[in-house]
């Protein structure tokens, strides 16, 4: 799957499915925790997973279509709580066509103890760029929506929210699921550091604003 190309709405439904399984097995949510979206090429719509499904071996025809004011389009059951959330990235960022939200444990750990992520590995810079922090709202609220609206708009690939879990967008499904993992591997790093009772060593800022200019990402 790649920037550019269209994909089939069968294969895109897949890839939803096969993505929230990843997030589930490597503990990033709960049997019931965490959701997926993606846009449909060329249209104001998008999947999404189900709520209150076991979330580890969901199927094609578990997925709801939605337009972006939360209509539905195709599938049966009830759509994620979470899909004003989604629906609102993708009004706001026309780059991004897949979203994930996922429950790192440890991501979510040091946003709790008030520790920010640093640029301490190459994957850090080149897969998360700029990581915010939403604060808090419950689960499934307008107001959650809007405020991850608000910060998806400044650019980030990535939200903390506070007290809950992440939020990663990409421009394609595997891109959202690499930086939704990213930030737990990332965060894993860091922790094991101030574990052992040292600083992390960060990528100097000139060598992250070099890299940034040669590629022209920022
Ligand atoms: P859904 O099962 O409704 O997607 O909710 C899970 C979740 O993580 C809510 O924040
Ligand atoms: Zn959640």
């Amino acid at each position: 799957m790649s920037e550019g190309i269209e994909i089939p709405e069968e294969q895109l439904k897949n890839d939803v499915c096969k993505v929230m399984r990843n997030l589930f097995n490597r503990g990033m949510v709960s049997a019931l925790g965490g959701n997926v979206s993606a846009r449909v090429p060329n249209a104001k719509e998008f999947w999404i997973t189900p709520s209150g499904i076991f979330k580890g071996e969901l199927t094609p025809d578990d997925l709801i279509k939605l337009d972006l004011d939360g209509n539905v389009i195709e599938g049966f059951g009830r759509p994620s709580i979470e899909w004003p959330l989604h629906a609102a990235v993708y009004k706001v960022r026309p780059d991004v066509n897949a979203v994930v939200h996922a429950h790192n444990p440890v991501t979510l750990g040091l946003a709790l103890a008030g520790i920010g992520l640093k640029p301490i590995t190459v994957e850090a810079v080149m897969v998360l760029r700029r990581v915010e922090v939403v604060p808090f709202a419950f689960p499934g609220t307008d107001q959650l929506a809007k405020l991850v609206a608000e910060k998806a708009s400044t650019g980030a690939r990535a939200l903390i929210l506070q007290n809950h879990g992440i939020i990663a967008m990409g421009a394609n499904l595997y891109e959202a699921e690499a930086i939704a993992e990213t930030l737990e591997e990332v965060a894993m790093a860091q922790f094991v550091s101030m574990t052992l009772g040292k600083e992390p060593p960060v990528i100097p800022e000139r060598e992250v604003e070099l890299y940034y200019k040669l590629y022209k990402l920022g």
